[in-house]
């Protein structure tokens, strides 16, 4: 097999030929079909995770097709097309696993930062983290709903059922995630670095009532807003634009130091919460629903081998939507 591995923090992905590996018990191999770029993964790159591990594969919104199964695995098949996403492992044994928030797990293992991801033309998964697909839709337009999906349908129910829901930065979650609370019939407020037309008019066709910057207030006052981007200076600004007892969802595994502000923006029962990672339970509905909402996800596919391409280009916010690598 081949993969772009992070042999050093910092340095770029290099291309590897690996000995094929066999799954052990309770485990698949899965040649890889896409595997989508989320930022998580410029952060695994930059070492702005706790505790990073070299080397590795990096990559966790992995789209591909079962061909060979662990002992032990049961209810899936070779050929069989499958999603991997970020939560690789659970201990299932410690309160947070026993208490339905696996997601807080408190030994967990995750796909592309504590066990090799999906950059390469294969990779092996614990079975019962892996989502069957079914045959609908293409490998590429599938790999978004991986985690960009998940973790923006997790932080969309954490957010509640206000009808108007602000997006502080609109990259491959929220353009997800928009179409999402449309679907669910709420009004998307969409919020993009400053002076980023595009951006603000790729939002409003996916059906944002409103787009600006994030220095921005709303027109109205929003029920629930949720943060995407890794900028802390956005939080007090979103507690701002929220009604009282509104909500701010901060979806990111990472985000630079959040500023001191007056303790106003947050009176009135005004709440600050976060987001980590994700339950199966998350994934089992939202792949249910993905379907039924006719998601289209935008993506720009790169050969695997231009991974550190794509990398830069989702750092620099060259492309609208989602990066997707193709082995
Ligand atoms: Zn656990
Ligand atoms: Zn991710």
């Amino acid at each position: 097999m081949n993969a772009m591995v992070l042999n050093k923090i910092g340095a770029p992905l290099e291309w590897t030929e690996l000995a094929e590996r066999q799954p052990g018990a309770g485990e698949i191999r899965v040649k890889v079909a896409a595997c989508g770029v989320c930022r998580t993964d410029l952060h695994v790159v930059d070492g702005e995770l706790p505790n990073p591990r070299t080397p590795i594969i990096p990559g966790h919104e992995i789209v591909g097709r079962i061909d060979a199964l662990g002992t032990g695995v049961e209810g899936l098949s070779i050929g069989e097309r499958v999603g991997i996403p970020w939560l690789g492992h659970t201990c299932g044994v410690c309160p947070y696993c026993l208490g339905h928030q696996e997601n807080l797990c408190d030994r967990p293992i995750f796909t592309g930062f504590t066990r090799d991801g999906g950059f390469a033309s294969a990779t092996i998964a614990d079975a019962r983290f892996a989502f069957p697909l079914g045959e609908a839709g293409s490998d590429v337009a599938l790999a978004p709903l991986l985690c960009a999906g998940l973790i923006g349908w997790r932080s969309l129910v954490i957010a509640g059922p206000g009808k108007k829901l602000g997006l502080y930065g609109f990259g491959a979650a929220a353009h997800i995630l928009a179409q999402v609370a449309r679907w669910q019939g709420r009004s998307v407020f969409a919020f993009t670095r400053p002076g980023d037309a595009s951006t603000q008019a790729f939002a409003r066709s996916l059906g944002a009532v409103w787009a600006g910057g994030s220095d921005e207030m709303p027109p109205e006052p929003l029920d629930a807003a949720i943060i995407f981007a890794t900028v802390g200076a956005l939080v007090p600004l979103a507690l701002q634009a929220v009604r009282k007892g509104g909500r701010v969802v901060c979806a990111g595994i990472h985000m630079s130091d959040i500023p001191s502000f007056p303790y106003r923006l947050l009176w009135e029962e005004r709440q600050i919460v976060s987001v980590a990672n994700l339950t199966r339970q998350d994934g089992l509905d939202f792949l249910r629903l993905a379907p039924e909402i006719g998601i289209v996800t935008q993506t720009t596919s790169y050969p695997l081998t231009q991974a550190n391409q794509a990398l830069a280009d989702l750092r620099a916010g060259r492309f609208e939507g989602a990066a997707v690598l193709v082995p």
